[in-house]
């Protein structure tokens, strides 16, 4: 057994003096000396967290007392280590923002839930359409295999997305996943206001899936981004198909990096010789940078920077 867990919970609720509550919890958290990110809203809670064994249980448990979060589901993993640095716990309007004039409230209208076995038999039917409902830099590294890459950059963008490609949907079976289920509980709701009427949703999110002990993860490929300091986590148990590209030559990858131009701050794919070959930055303008961070780290004397800017010109020039 690992000595730390890492607890991604999510439930939409009615939290009264929601502003208040994430103050009280705030402190209540660093009390018990976890560390994570967490969101209050009016509609509900939203956090990842991770700490020892025993502090992770005590939050579990408080929380469970507590009669608005009694039904909660806490998904755990078990971890060496803490997976953020600080605790954070914010108050938002909302817990995911899907920009509808007209909200959605998921305790009243949301898709139905389909526990891994059954979106994984439902994914195999010809008549389904799977569609991935997270941000594009999520799915690059891992996805569900035939499912739909919306053609947006944000979640926020999804419902136009649709409205656009509708006919690519209609008469279909339209399932949707994301990381933990939150994000769906909203989007598969709004597809059914939309008058679609076979939605399904995967029931505790991509997570749950790679934990299920019948499916095992099959038919995920990739990794799973999630939003700590893992940055990416294992799904599928039976094979591992990596499907994430390296962001300067398209060669496999499933290595993260973040653009070395704190201005940039970029997050893409790397593999480790590209990024001391490019200095870790996304652009020739990044490089040049100058508080480039890749350049600081390296102690690289102008020369040098000189000389690998060079050498890389040269390069694409015989391309
Ligand atoms: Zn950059």
């Amino acid at each position: 057994m690992k000595p730390y867990r890492v607890l991604l919970y999510y439930m939409y609720v009615p939290i009264e003096n929601a502003e208040e509550f994430a103050k009280k919890h705030l402190k209540f958290c660093k009390e018990l000396g976890l560390k994570g990110r967490i969101l209050i809203a009016d509609e509900g809670i939203n956090g990842t967290v991770s700490g020892t064994i025993d502090q992770t249980d005590q939050y579990m448990k408080t929380m469970k007392e507590d009669s608005r979060f009694t039904d909660m589901v806490f998904k755990v993993d078990e971890e060496e280590s803490h997976a953020f640095k600080k605790m954070h716990v914010r108050y938002r309007k909302e817990l995911v923002t899907l920009n509808l004039e007209d909200d959605i409230n998921p305790n009243e209208v949301t898709g139905n839930y389909l526990s891994p076995k059954e979106f994984f038999e439902a994914m195999k039917s010809p008549d389904t359409v799977v569609i991935d409902a997270r941000n594009d830099y999520e799915f690059d590294i891992g996805h569900f295999r035939g499912a739909i890459k919306p053609d947006i950059k944000a979640f926020r963008e999804l419902p136009q997305w649709i409205k656009t490609n509708k006919e690519m949907l209609e008469g279909k079976k339209v399932l949707t996943y994301c990381t933990g289920g939150i994000r769906c509980e909203k989007f598969s709701g709004w597809l059914v206001r939309e008058g679609f009427e076979d939605v399904g949703q995967l029931h505790g999110g991509i997570v749950t899936y790679g934990k299920d002990p019948e499916v095992k993860g099959e038919l995920w490929d990739g990794q799973c981004y999630v939003f700590d300091d893992r940055i990416t986590v294992p799904i599928n148990q039976k094979e591992h198909v990596i499907v994430g590209k390296d962001y300067y030559t398209g060669e496999p990858s499933e290595r993260y990096v973040n653009c070395a131009n704190p201005e940039c701050d970029k997050r893409y794919i790397s593999t480790e010789e590209n990024e001391h070959k490019y200095l870790r930055s996304c652009s020739h303008e990044c490089r040049v940078h100058p508080r480039n961070l890749y350049v600081q780290e390296h102690g690289l004397t102008e020369e040098q920077v000189e000389e690998k800017l060079k050498q890389l010109e040269l390069e694409n020039a015989v391309k």
